[in-house]
C-alpha cells in the first residue's frame, strides 16, 4: 500500500504492480476520473462530447502521473478529452496516411515495398487523444481475427520481397503472452523477413506489462525491435525505466518514436531531457513524428519550425544518439520524408558552406 496513490492509497503492492489489475481499473468515466483529478467544466464537456467516437480510458499508473490541478499537464493533454478535439481543419482526414487504400488483405498495410504493418489489436491500455488510429482503435470489429489474421500472415508468407513487419495496432502487448508468442513464433519461420517490430505504448502507459512472463515469450523471437512512444519527461518513471531495461535485457532492440505535440513536447529542453533518459535505459530516439492530421488534434499541431527548432537543439549538443530523425508521414500515403534544419548554405563546383551548431561557417572543398 501506499500513500502516494491518492484514491488507490488502499491497494495492495501485488495488485498495484500488476498489468491486469491495472487493466481492471482503467478509468474510463467521469466520475471515477473526478476522484484523481479537478476535472474542468471544459473537460467533463469533452468527455460527454467524444464519448461517441473516441472512447477515454486511463490506466491508475498513467493517471496518477497527471497534475490534478493543472489542465494543461502534459499527460493529461494526452489522455484526457479536450473540447478541441471536435475541430475540424483543411487537411483533416479519418485515415490520415491511406492505410485503407494501402490494405491488400484485412490487417494489412502494404506502402513500402519490402515491409508491411500487421495490424493485430485494437485494445490499448490508455487511448492517446492525439491517436492517428482514432477511425479503428477503440473499435472490435476493426482487429482481424482467426481466419482474418491468419490470410493476413499468408501474405506476408506468400511475398518474398517483404523484409520487415512491424506488429502494430492498438497495442499488441494487450494481446495474451500466448498469442503473441503463436504470432513471433510463425513470423519468425518466415525466411524472408529480417526483423520483426513491435510498436507498443505500454512501457509508456502500463509499465507493469514488461515482466518476467512477457519477456521470457520475447526472448525466443529473433530480430526483435521494440518501438516505443515516449513524449515527455513526466512519463520517464522508474516502473517505466525498469520496463525497457527488462526489455533490452530480453534482446529487444529499442526506439522510442516521439510524436510532437504542442502543449507538450515542442520545447527543446523537454525533449532533451526526455532523449538523454532513453538512451540511459538503451532506448534510441528513432524518430521525431510530426503530428498526422487525424480528426481531433487540431489543438496539438504544430509548424515544421517547431520540430527543427527541437532538432536544432539537440544537434551537437548531445551525443548524436539522441538526435532523432524528424519526420513528416506525407499524407495519402505518400510515405516519410526527413525535415533538417537548413545547415547547407551554398553549394558550389568548387565549394560546399555549411552553418553548422554553434552558427560557425564552415567550407567543404568539393572534389575534382
Ligand atoms: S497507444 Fe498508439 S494506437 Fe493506442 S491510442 Fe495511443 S497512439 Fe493510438
Amino acid at each position: 500500500m501506499s500513500t502516494g496513490r491518492g484514491v488507490w492509497a488502499d491497494v495492495i503492492d501485488d495488485d498495484w504492480n500488476d498489468w491486469r489489475w491495472q487493466q481492471r481499473h482503467r478509468i474510463d468515466g467521469l466520475e471515477m476520473l473526478e476522484s484523481v483529478i479537478d476535472v474542468t467544466a471544459s473537460e467533463r464537456e469533452a468527455i460527454r462530447e467524444c464519448k461517441a467516437w473516441f472512447r477515454m480510458a486511463i490506466t491508475p499508473y498513467y493517471a496518477l502521473l497527471m497534475d490534478p490541478t493543472d489542465p494543461d499537464c502534459p499527460i493529461r493533454r494526452q489522455a484526457v478529452p479536450h473540447l478541441d478535439e471536435c475541430l475540424t481543419y483543411p487537411g483533416m482526414s479519418d485515415d490520415p496516411l491511406a492505410e485503407e487504400a494501402h490494405s491488400p488483405v484485412d490487417g494489412v498495410v502494404h506502402r513500402y515495398p519490402d515491409r508491411v504493418l500487421l495490424y493485430v489489436s485494437h485494445n490499448c491500455p490508455v487511448y492517446c487523444r492525439h491517436c492517428t488510429r482514432k477511425r479503428k482503435v477503440g473499435d472490435p470489429s476493426s482487429t482481424p481475427a482467426g481466419q482474418r489474421l491468419d490470410a493476413a500472415i499468408r501474405y506476408i508468407e506468400q511475398n518474398d520481397k517483404i523484409h520487415d513487419v512491424l506488429i502494430s495496432g492498438g497495442d499488441p502487448l494487450t494481446l495474451s503472452n500466448q498469442v503473441l508468442g503463436r504470432l513471433l513464433e510463425r513470423l519468425g519461420r518466415i525466411p524472408h523477413l529480417d526483423l520483426i517490430r513491435i510498436g507498443t505504448r505500454n512501457p509508456v502507459t502500463l509499465p507493469q506489462r514488461i515482466d518476467e512472463e512477457l519477456c521470457a515469450v520475447l526472448r525466443t523471437s529473433r530480430s526483435l525491435y521494440v518501438h516505443t512512444h515516449f513524449n515527455h519527461p513526466k512519463e520517464c518513471t522508474p516502473e517505466a525505466g525498469r520496463a525497457l531495461d527488462m526489455l533490452a535485457d530480453a534482446g529487444c532492440v529499442l526506439g522510442n518514436q516521439m510524436v510532437l505535440l504542442k502543449g507538450v513536447n515542442t520545447e527543446p529542453a523537454v525533449v532533451v531531457e526526455l532523449n538523454r533518459w532513453l538512451l540511459r535505459h538503451r532506448c534510441r530516439p528513432y524518430y521525431i513524428l510530426h503530428c498526422d492530421a487525424a480528426p481531433g488534434v487540431a489543438h496539438f499541431r504544430t509548424t515544421l519550425d517547431d520540430g527543427r527548432r527541437v532538432i536544432k537543439a539537440l544537434r551537437g549538443h548531445v551525443s548524436g544518439l539522441a538526435v532523432p530523425q524528424y519526420v513528416v508521414d506525407l499524407s495519402g500515403g505518400g510515405g516519410k520524408v526527413p525535415v533538417v534544419p537548413d545547415y547547407l548554405i551554398a553549394e558550389g563546383p568548387q565549394e560546399v558552406v555549411f552553418r553548422n551548431y554553434q552558427g560557425r561557417v564552415h567550407g567543404l572543398t568539393q572534389p575534382q
